[in-house]
C-alpha cells in the first residue's frame, strides 16, 4: 500500500500538523529544533487521505532516536541515526523532523517525514505584535524577552 500513497498529501498535512500544534500552544521552538517527533496513523486513514487520524506519539532529541526503538524496531532506528550523523552541530540546532508511521499488523511501518527548518518557522509562525497589536509573521518581528519567543514587536514598533 505504501507505494502509492501521495506523498505530496501527507507533507502538506504533517506541515499543518506541526505549525498549528506550535502556533496553539505558542511552544518554545527548542523543543522542536534538534528533535524527531513520531506520529501514528492508522491503514484505513492513510487510504482514505485522513489526515485527522494522525495522532502524536513521541518526540525525542536527535541524540536518543534509541528510545524509539521498541516502538519502530532497530532497523529504523538505524536509518535515523545514520541521517543524523550527517548534519553538522549548527543544522541540528535550526533544524525539526517529523515522521509519519502507519500503524498496521506488522506493527509501525514508515510512511513519510518532513524537515521543518528555522527559516519554515520563521516564515509560516505569526503572533500579535507586543506594541501595536498587528499580527505579524516571526520573520517581520524581533523578540523583546530573551526566555520567550514568542513575545515580539513588529517592525514598526522596533
Ligand atoms: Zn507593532
Amino acid at each position: 500500500m505504501n507505494d502509492n500513497f501521495n506523498e505530496d498529501f501527507w507533507w502538506e498535512a504533517i506541515d499543518e500538523y506541526v505549525v498549528s500544534e506550535i502556533m496553539e500552544f505558542e511552544s518554545n521552538l527548542n523543543d522542536y529544533y534538534s528533535h524527531l517527533q513520531i506520529l501514528f496513523i492508522d491503514e484505513h486513514d492513510v487510504e482514505n487521505e485522513n489526515s485527522g487520524g494522525m495522532r502524536f506519539h513521541k518526540s525525542v532529541s536527535f541524540d536518543n532516536v534509541d528510545e524509539l526503538e521498541s516502538y519502530i524496531g532497530s532497523e529504523e532506528v538505524k536509518k535515523w541515526k545514520s541521517d543524523f550523523k550527517n548534519l553538522s552541530s549548527e543544522q541540528k540546532s535550526i533544524q525539526h523532523e517529523t515522521a509519519l508511521y502507519v500503524s498496521n499488523e506488522n506493527g509501525y511501518e514508515f510512511l513519510t517525514s518532513l524537515i521543518l527548518t528555522k527559516i519554515n518557522f520563521m516564515e509560516t509562525l505569526s503572533v500579535d505584535c507586543d506594541e501595536c497589536w498587528d499580527s505579524v509573521l516571526f520573520f517581520d518581528s524581533t523578540p523583546i524577552d530573551n526566555d520567550d519567543d514568542w513575545v515580539r514587536v513588529c517592525n514598526n514598533c522596533k
